[in-house]
């Protein structure tokens, strides 16, 4: 399906974009702070920012890593709740969703 191949694809662009950019913040937050100490105090807050952007980039990391697994696996696409299809329309908007719309949205 060509449109299975087009979120792959995606998912592999946004996981290698993502893994760069937890190597990136990876290098940044090892580099020992600067000497010069009055910069301290913005430095460890800097270092507190991009430690929330990693755990979310390692979370969605995660999560596409999953995606990429049930498309080998045949399974992608499957809602792991009542196990009918995701609309392609759902996934090609939020490429690792798990669930479809009447199962992550049950109705109030
Ligand atoms: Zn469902």
């Amino acid at each position: 399906m060509e449109d299975l191949a087009n979120i792959r694809k995606r998912l592999e662009d946004k996981l290698h974009e993502l893994t760069n950019r937890v190597v990136d913040i990876e290098g940044d937050l090892r580099t020992p702070n600067d000497d010069d100490w009055s910069e301290d105090a913005s430095e460890s807050q800097n270092d507190e920012t991009l430690q929330g952007i990693e755990s979310m980039a390692v979370g969605e990391i995660g999560k596409i890593k999953r995606a990429l697994l049930k498309i080998k696996d045949g399974t992608y696409g499957n809602c792991e709740e009542c196990g009918e299809r995701i609309s392609m329309k759902r996934l090609e908007a939020l490429m690792y969703a798990t669930k479809c719309v009447g199962c992550a949205e049950p109705v109030k």
